[in-house]
C-alpha cells in the first residue's frame, strides 16, 4: 500500500528506508456541469497519484479536496483564499520535510490552483533544509488538449469510475465560445467568469467521452508522469 492514510508510523518509517519521495495530490470541489460529481478534479488526481506512487515505489497523501474555484461562482464551488490554500500546501509541505521526505510532489489537479501553487516553494524556503526538493506539475500539461467536463475529461472519469458519470444528461456548452484558447483560459480564471462564458458550466462536448479514449488517455498520463519524475531526478542531483 502506497497511501499513508492507511499506514502505521512503522509501516512509514520502512518505506523511509527505501525512498524519500511523497506525492501529494491536489484537486478542487467545484461544479462540472450536469453529468459529473464536483469531486472530478480530485477523484482524477488521486487516481494519477495512486497510479504513478505504485510505478515508481512512492508514497502518497489522501489529496487535498479544497482547492481554489472562485472562477465557477454562483454555481457550487468551495473555494480557498490564496492565503490559506497556500498556507495549508505549505504547512503540509514542512511537516513532511521535517520528517525527512525529502523530495515532494506535488502533483495538480486544478487550474484555478495554478497562479498560488508556484510561490509554495518560496514559502517554505526558510523553514526546510536545503536539501528539500519541491517539484511541482499540472497535470493537464502532459497532454495535447484539455476541458472541462468535456469530452477529455469526462473520458478520464469514465475510465476511472464509470457509476460516477451520468452520460444521459451530458450536454455541450450551451453558449458559443469563440475565440483562441488562450483568450479563454485568462477570461475563465476571473470569478464569475465560467458560467457566463460557458452558459451551463461545461467547456466542450461530453456526449464524444467514452471509457475507451479514457483508458487510452490515462495510460499516455501515466507513461509521461513517469518519465518528468525521472526527469526531476536527474535535474536536481
Ligand atoms: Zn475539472
Amino acid at each position: 500500500m502506497n497511501n499513508i492514510y492507511g499506514l502505521s508510523n512503522i509501516e512509514i518509517e520502512n518505506w523511509k528506508k527505501k525512498s524519500d519521495q511523497i506525492i501529494i495530490p491536489i484537486g478542487s470541489l467545484e461544479q462540472h456541469g450536469p453529468h459529473l460529481p464536483v469531486s472530478t478534479d480530485t477523484i482524477i488526481i488521486e487516481y494519477l497519484a495512486k497510479k504513478i506512487a505504485e510505478k515508481i515505489q512512492s508514497l502518497y497523501i489522501p489529496p487535498i479536496t479544497f482547492g481554489i474555484s472562485f472562477e465557477h461562482e454562483p454555481l457550487f464551488n468551495i473555494s480557498l483564499s490564496n492565503n490559506t490554500f497556500s498556507n495549508l500546501i505549505s504547512d503540509i509541505c514542512v511537516s513532511l520535510a521535517k520528517y525527512g521526505m525529502n523530495n515532494i510532489i506535488l502533483l495538480n489537479g486544478h487550474h484555478g490552483n495554478m497562479g498560488s501553487m508556484y510561490y509554495i516553494s518560496q514559502n517554505i524556503s526558510r523553514k526546510v533544509p536545503s536539501n528539500i526538493r519541491l517539484n511541482f506539475i499540472n497535470y493537464w500539461n502532459l497532454m495535447n488538449d484539455f476541458d472541462h467536463a468535456g469530452e477529455i475529461e469526462t473520458s478520464l472519469l469514465l475510465a476511472i469510475n464509470t457509476k460516477m458519470v451520468k452520460m444521459r444528461i451530458a450536454r455541450a456548452n450551451t453558449k458559443e465560445i469563440g475565440g483562441s484558447k488562450v483568450a479563454y483560459k485568462s477570461l475563465a480564471s476571473i470569478p464569475g467568469s465560467f458560467p457566463k462564458i460557458t452558459g451551463n458550466g461545461v467547456w466542450g462536448d461530453p456526449t464524444k467521452a467514452s471509457i475507451k479514449k479514457g483508458r487510452s488517455l490515462l495510460d499516455d498520463l501515466i507513461q509521461k508522469l513517469e518519465q518528468t519524475l525521472i526527469e526531476f531526478r536527474e535535474f536536481s542531483s
